[in-house]
């Protein structure tokens, strides 16, 4: 079977790697792809979001499943394209992924459904914005409607913040994506995520990840795209993970497949694990990234029989089967610790020469999966972005997982990149 990967970031190259080792696998085709996937199998260079380069790529390789990684292109509507061009996609409709490109749509879903969140405003006019910040009480959660990379959430300690953010943001911070805005209560409590595979009816669950935003130690400094992660996490009890199964996933599936938009792919639940229970932060329509690598790393079996699954239905009947083979009850802790170059999140140099991957990934347990790095003339290996590598380790216990990922961020010589050394405090 032949498999093709969207994507170019540390998630593509952790499910690259996994779907390589199933038996049923002969190629994995990754686009664009990174110097991590270019050793597991062919990587075509092409622009991801533009619809009509993709149909072609896929008629040209003609894979028996295309696996969309990032949001950009499900929110462009590549899932619809590709299917209607007669393949296998795992990865929602552009109208199902509006859960994540769309704030005040998943909002108003909820809503709709009965499910925990925050209690909300959703505007597109100013005045009524500022009006309705008045009603709230500190702290404030202003969200761009759309997509943002990351940086459109804004947490206001006052009215007069609040207000000024809530004015950036509808006057253009981030053009049409915060032209609407989301204006929501402030949830306090312990944050975690929740990853389903589904078709759209039937759900697996993946063991429950935590991850590290902020760019400094002891959770300080800017927020990130995720400095990295570790499962499973224990902040998500049995009974926690019911509630979020029959409160929050099991109603968002119905509701969604008899609103005539069956979500199939993986659905990213971000929860406040709350003193009133579990409420929903925020849907992603695709894996975490760093929290795929390692949800990968952990699997012990085949997870491509449970991706093909969720691209062509009949979950719910092959349920036991699929979590069987994916090895879901021996899954082993894992831990990601993310290297982004010098100056991340802000602006990063580019280029530097990163020595000693292939050191640390010798190490027994340690995998080391690609992100923003590229080759240089000299055939070095170079930092090309601002998260780098995200160094994965597997072990008997989360304690030993985090202490071997940090062995192999220690094999690796690149002073043009740094980490956070905090990874897993909260379980350690
Ligand atoms: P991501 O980079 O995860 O995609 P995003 O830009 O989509 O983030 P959210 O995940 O909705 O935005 O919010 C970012 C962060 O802000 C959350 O991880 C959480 O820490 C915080 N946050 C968001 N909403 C709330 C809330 N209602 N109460 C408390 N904290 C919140």
């Amino acid at each position: 079977m032949k498999i093709l990967i969207l994507g170019s970031g540390g998630r593509e190259h952790a499910l690259a790697w996994k779907i390589a080792q199933s038996p049923l696998v002969d190629e994995v085709f990754s686009a664009p792809g990174n110097p991590g996937t270019d050793k597991i199998g062919p990587c075509f260079d092409l622009d991801i979001t533009d619809l009509k380069a993709v149909q072609e790529l896929a008629l040209q390789l003609n894979p028996d499943l295309i696996i969309i990684g990032p949001e950009a292109p499900l929110a462009a509507g590549a899932s619809d394209a590709l299917r209607a061009r007669g393949f296998d996609v795992f990865g929602p409709s552009q109208q199902a992924a509006r859960l994540e490109s769309s704030k005040g749509f998943a909002k108003d879903l909820m809503q709709k459904y009965g499910v925990p969140t925050a209690r909300y405003g959703r505007f597109d006019d100013l005045t009524e914005a500022l009006d309705f910040l008045e009603t709230m009480e500190a702290p404030y959660v202003i969200k761009a409607d759309g997509l943002a990379a990351g940086k459109g959430v804004v947490i206001a300690e006052t009215l007069e913040d609040a207000e000024n953010t809530v004015e950036e943001f509808m006057t253009g911070k981030f053009g049409e994506a915060s032209s609407e805005i989301v204006i929501e209560e402030f949830m306090q409590g312990e944050e975690a995520s929740v990853f389903v595979m589904t078709d759209g009816e039937g759900a697996i669950y993946l063991p429950v990840a935590q991850d590290h935003k902020r760019v400094g130690d002891g959770d300080t400094g800017p927020n990130t795209g995720g400095m990295g992660a570790y499962a499973p996490a224990p902040v998500v009890d049995a009974r926690t993970l019911e509630l979020v199964q029959t409160m929050i996933v099991e109603p968002m599936l119905s509701g969604m497949a008899e609103d005539g938009m069956p979500y199939q792919g993986v659905l990213y639940v971000g929860i406040m694990v709350t003193e009133a229970g579990p409420k929903v932060v925020e849907f992603n329509a695709r894996f975490g990234d760093p929290e795929c690598q390692v949800l990968m790393a952990g699997l012990p079996g085949d997870i491509v029989p449970a991706l093909l699954v969720c691209a062509t239905g009949g979950l719910a009947g092959a349920h036991a089967q699929l979590c069987e083979m994916m090895g879901l009850s021996d899954f082993r802790p894992s831990a990601v610790v993310v290297m982004a170059a010098n100056g991340y999140p802000g602006t990063v140099e580019k280029g530097s020469v990163i020595e000693g991957v292939e050191a640390a990934d010798a190490i027994d347990g340690v995998t080391v999966f690609h992100a923003g790095t590229d080759v240089n003339a000299d055939k070095k290996l170079i930092a090309a972005g601002g998260r780098v590598l995200g160094v994965t380790a597997t072990a008997e216990d989360l304690r030993t997982a985090i202490a071997k990922a940090y062995e192999g961020v220690d094999a690796i010589d690149w002073p043009g990149g740094f980490c956070r050394r905090d990874i897993g405090r909260r379980v350690l």
